[in-house]
């Protein structure tokens, strides 16, 4: 288990927990795109329940393409996005990289969502890609 910690720009939200990195993804799709404001979104997925999000988050849920329901955790004050949630993964959440404090966690095992990629990102030829959702 390693001990994290994470906050938005402007410190309204903070989150801290004790976890084990399930899945480290780079998600090209259109909804990370839009959601950071940057060319794809980097996850680390962990249980939900070994995170403890401060109360102050803000959240927005809505439908993606396979019908589930994905929610944004973010500060209704500086707009970043902390994390997200799939209703399709009961009990995992993905932390936004950038908000992570413990850097050497983010080590990507694959490119998702590859068909929507914005053609100049450059993407690492030793990882798995994937044109959209893995199997
Ligand atoms: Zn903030
Ligand atoms: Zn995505």
């Amino acid at each position: 288990m390693t001990e994290i910690t994470g906050s938005c720009l402007c410190g309204n939200i903070s989150y801290k927990g004790d976890v084990e990195v399930k899945m480290v993804i780079n998600c090209h799709c259109t909804d990370c795109q839009q959601a950071t404001g940057s060319a794809h979104g980097t996850m680390v997925f962990v249980a939900e329940d070994a995170v403890d999000v401060s109360n102050t988050a803000s959240y927005y849920s809505h439908p993606a393409d396979s019908g589930n329901t994905l929610t944004k955790i973010f500060c209704g004050t500086c707009g970043s996005q902390v994390a997200g949630k799939n209703s399709g993964r009961e009990g995992v959440i993905g932390l936004r990289a950038g908000c992570l404090d413990q850097k050497d966690l983010i080590q990507p095992g694959a490119n998702i969502y590859c068909d929507s990629a914005i053609p100049s990102t450059s993407m690492d030829p030793e990882l798995k890609k994937f044109p959209g959702m893995p199997g």
